[in-house]
């Protein structure tokens, strides 16, 4: 008997007829049928996407803080406000969504937010991991890099052109999007009189950034850059955009110190007084301190949320070391995994890398430095070591390792 020919199952294009035909359990699919496929998929994939707010998961303000505490150790301050403004926020668009065409006149306010803590102590984390729970696009930009238009440097459109790519240039994700910019405090008027001559730096950049906040519709450069005549521009709206600002405020608490002790004088409040912590004053930040440190009001006024994370001691650094679900000790063990090596390590290594890493003030950040340097010349020599199945780090060696480098280069902020 004949052998059938082989068809394509979805259009019967025979092998000839095909570039290519696939066999499938017993089904064929050609090389075009394939691509007719892709095409349906990312049209679906789109259209899905563009309903907007209804593939946002939305958690309960415990889930958002639970996910939170899976990546983030400590700052439970600030997780819980975070929390409740992302949960917040999601919300208000949700009833954005349903009242439209109604008459609903309770509009609920964006809410924008400042995170005030020292560099290296998780504000971007935070705002990456908020990002990636809710599979929104996320954009870090940098303040100090922004301008006024028309001088040297970016201008606040860039910001929202890294939004859009990370969003793969669908302009209705980007629009609920989440864009976090760094050190905001660069950008302060460098003096508290409002009537000093204008800086380009800062008071100028932060009118520009104002723009932006408000929620209004900005016109973008999608590669970015400057704005350019011939350059197609594409419309974004960013009134759903949640924008979380972080800066280290140096000083600030300074501030904050003056203004509680103003507030006190002449209350009695002697006991009060007693119960201030002195030795993290970052924890009463308000928003009239940003105020004071040279934010322009209408600008404190477009972040409604303001909170601080804590400078992380010993314990914080050891548990970064081996609890989040990335922690660094968990993806060396995996990388040691992946040649068939089983790895350990004593507990006084991680006391001693935390040890050094305070001793030298690199934070967190500097933690992945040490390691690295204990670890390097194990990663460069067991992987060609047919024999090796184990291998265990002791204090021993990873101060002979660490002792071969100097640590002060290390140093990164
Ligand atoms: P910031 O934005 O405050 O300067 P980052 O969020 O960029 O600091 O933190 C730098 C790195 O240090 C992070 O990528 C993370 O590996 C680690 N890190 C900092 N703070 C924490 C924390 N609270 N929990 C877990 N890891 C942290």
């Amino acid at each position: 008997m004949a052998k059938q020919l082989e068809r394509c199952s979805f259009c019967g294009r025979t092998k000839r007829d095909a570039n290519m035909l696939i066999a499938g359990l017993d089904a064929h699919i050609c090389d075009h049928c394939v691509s007719q496929a892709q095409l349906i998929i990312a049209e679906e994939l789109s259209t899905r996407q563009q309903d907007g707010f209804k593939d946002i998961e939305l958690m309960k303000p415990a889930e958002i803080k639970r996910y939170l505490d899976q990546y983030v150790i400590g700052q439970d301050a600030a997780k819980r406000v975070l929390s409740v403004a992302v949960y917040n926020h999601y919300k208000r668009i949700g009833q954005q969504n349903r009242r439209k065409g109604k008459d609903d006149e309770v509009e609920i306010e964006k809410s924008n937010i400042i995170i005030v803590g020292e560099t290296g102590t998780g504000k971007t984390l935070l705002a990456r991991t908020i990002a990636r729970m809710l599979r929104v696009p996320f954009a870090i930009a940098d303040a100090t890099v922004l301008t006024e238009a028309g001088y040297v440097g970016e201008d606040v459109e860039s910001i929202l052109s890294r939004l859009l790519q990370a969003a793969d240039y669908n302009v209705a994700a980007a629009e609920r999007g989440i864009v976090f910019i760094d050190e905001i405090d660069k950008i302060a008027r460098k003096s508290d009189n409002p009537s000093i001559t204008r800086d380009v730096s800062g008071e100028g950049v932060q009118q520009a950034l104002l723009k932006l906040l408000e929620g209004t519709l900005v016109n973008v450069p999608p590669q970015g850059g400057r704005k350019h005549p011939e350059q197609k521009m594409i419309s974004v709206d960013t009134k759903n955009i949640l924008f979380i600002s972080g800066g280290a405020f140096d000083g600030i608490e300074k501030k904050i110190g003056n203004r509680m002790n103003t507030s006190m004088v002449g209350y009695g409040t002697g006991k009060i007084r007693e119960t201030i912590d002195r030795d993290n004053l970052l924890q009463y930040i308000a928003p009239q301190d940003l105020r004071s440190y040279g934010l322009i009001p209408e600008i404190v006024g477009r972040f409604p949320v303001v909170t601080h994370l804590d400078p992380l001691d010993k314990e914080a650094l050891k548990r970064i070391l081996t609890e989040p679900k990335n922690a660094l000790m968990k993806q060396y063990t995996r990388l040691f995994e992946l040649d068939g090596i089983r790895l350990s390590m004593d507990d006084e290594v991680l006391d001693f890398v935390v040890d050094k890493a305070v001793d030298f003030k690199l934070g967190a950040r500097g933690l992945r430095s040490i390691l690295e340097a204990i670890m390097t010349d194990a990663m460069f020599e067991l992987p060609s070591d047919s024999k090796a199945e184990a291998f265990h780090v002791t204090r021993e060696y990873a101060e002979n390792k660490l002792s071969k480098i100097n640590l002060a280069r290390l140093r990164v902020a």
